[in-house]
């Protein structure tokens, strides 16, 4: 998942070259790329050039791995458990490859939620969603609904004030989650997301002193289908009182 996060928004082939350091391009080892316990053994040093490796790839794989268990002691071996796991992979991707893109620009502006990202989501969302609910309906509402949802009025924002209110990127992100998750997430999806990243652009901002400060959406839009994913129920029932 670290590869997919580091090529798919710079368009580098994800199989060549294999997993290689960034700064000295040497072929990381097999014994060297083992989750977590590699970063520590290597005191976060590439081997050869010595040049740092960011402390986010083992904080990203013990993420992966308690998420994963998480999963599996919630729903068991079941469809919903795969339908768990294909989630939180996507959201996890998704989420930090828009994450670190923006890092990159000069004004953390333009997050990029790679486009294959969308696609395998959309793909394991309706496949996932169809096994675990026996209904290819719940699919289609929660993707559809998601996307029309969003795609008419941030069209509209864009017509009006001739500038990009929500990524199109965001729209197709929050509309592979509803396919996971199902129409009455999408609520929860949309205003959840906007609280979040409402609450950390709002202290971001007092805090560095810039205003008109853009933040990119698509973490806190995995955030919230990630505590859909474990607490939906509890959601529906603040939201809807069902
Ligand atoms: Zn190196």
């Amino acid at each position: 998942m670290n590869v997919l996060i580091y090529r798919l928004p710079r368009d580098k082939s994800i199989v060549t070259p294999p997993s290689s350091c960034t700064s000295c391009g040497e072929r990381i080892r097999f014994y060297d790329n083992i989750p977590v316990v590699s970063w520590f053994f290597l005191l976060g040093k590439c081997r050869f050039c010595k040049s740092k490796i960011s402390i986010m790839y083992p904080m990203i794989e013990l993420m992966t791995g308690l998420l994963f268990y998480y999963s599996y002691y919630r729903f068991g071996l079941s469809w919903d458990f795969a339908l768990a796991i294909s989630l939180i992979f996507i959201a996890l991707s998704a989420g930090l490859a828009d994450l670190f893109t923006a890092l990159d620009t000069e004004n953390f502006e333009c997050g990029i939620i790679p486009d294959s990202l969308i696609v395998a989501g959309l793909i394991f969302g309706f496949a996932t969603s169809y096994m675990a609910h026996k209904s290819i309906l719940f699919p289609i509402y929660g993707a559809g609904v998601g996307f029309l949802g969003l795609f008419v009025p941030a069209m509209l924002y864009q017509l009006i004030r001739k500038r990009e209110g929500m990524g199109f990127g965001d729209i197709k992100l929050i509309a592979v989650f509803g396919a996971f998750l199902g129409l009455k997430s999408v609520f929860f999806l949309v205003f959840g997301s906007a609280l979040f990243g409402a609450i950390i652009g709002i202290s971001w901002q007092i805090i560095s002193g810039k205003k008109d400060l853009m933040i990119p959406f698509g973490p806190f839009i995995s955030t919230a289908a990630l505590i859909y994913l474990f607490f939906g129920t509890l959601m529906d029932r603040l939201l809807y009182g069902v």
